[in-house]
């Protein structure tokens, strides 16, 4: 079933355009890695999904539901729930408080503040510092619990690596896993292209706002993907030998 439908989306911001004419689709259950160079589009196009920047044009579709033009807090409860860039939490607030803040909406689903320290179990001992206090890695877990707190059917992750030592990261799309593994629906946006193929079952190139490659994560070549993602042209392109 498709629970997401992207279609012809152009977001600007002033005269620069973003975002050109992009659409795809992503069933339940599926984890689809956005990929692409810096500029690419890919906040913008999950800040459109979200409801945090309003399309120029196009149409977002969310369970048979035209969503364009709800505010973010009423697409949270339709079940869209953005971890953003940055990860934005409240640094003065608790782990705790930063997650309750989200359960504000009320939508009925398994997760609470027990269930997301079960998750993050490096979350455990922070449960009563200030966010501000956290290292990275924690501030992102608290960020990814806190967007669960909403009990979300779509989970939109925007470079949750972003700034963490590796083995940081591995630890948190460790626990990512588990979420994923209950059935959940991701779009993620990755840098990192051997992770992004790894965790998701389709991978979206965006190249200057346009989708220039899309397929199956597996079955993917990895030099294609290469190309797409630094808009280099193929060798057949280019006239040279195969
Ligand atoms: P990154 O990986 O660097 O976050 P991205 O693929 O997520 O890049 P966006 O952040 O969506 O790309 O940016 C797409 C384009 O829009 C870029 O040219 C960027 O400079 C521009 N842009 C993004 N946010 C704004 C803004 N608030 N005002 C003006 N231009 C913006």
């Amino acid at each position: 079933m498709t629970l997401l439908n992207v279609e012809e989306l152009d977001c600007r911001y002033g005269l620069l355009q973003a975002v050109r004419g992009v659409s795809f689709e992503v069933a339940q259950g599926e984890i689809v890695a956005l990929i692409g160079a810096n500029g690419a589009g890919k906040t913008t196009l999950l800040r459109a999904i979200a409801g945090g920047h309003r399309p120029h044009a196009g149409k977002v579709t969310f369970d048979g539901e035209d969503v364009t033009r709800l505010p973010a807090h009423r697409r949270v409860a339709r079940g869209i729930a953005l971890v953003p860039e940055g990860r934005r939490l409240f640094p003065t607030l608790t782990v705790e408080e930063n997650l309750r803040v989200a359960a504000a909406g009320n939508r009925r689903g398994r997760w609470n503040v027990k269930a997301v320290l079960d998750t993050f179990p490096l979350l455990q001992a922070r449960r009563t510092m200030p966010a501000a206090t956290l290292s990275g890695g924690e501030q992102q877990a608290v960020a990814i619990g806190r967007a669960l707190m909403s009990n979300p059917r779509l989970l939109l992750l925007d470079e949750v690596s972003l700034g963490l030592a590796p083995v940081v990261v591995d630890a948190v799309y460790k626990s990512l896993a588990n979420v994923i593994s209950e059935g959940a629906t991701v779009v993620l946006v990755e840098q990192d292209l051997t992770r992004a193929l790894r965790v998701a079952g389709r991978v979206i190139c965006l190249l200057e706002g346009r989708v220039v490659l899309e397929g199956e994560a597996q079955s993917l070549d990895r030099d294609r993907v290469v190309g797409a993602y630094f808009g280099l042209r193929s060798p057949s392109a280019r006239g040279e030998p195969r």
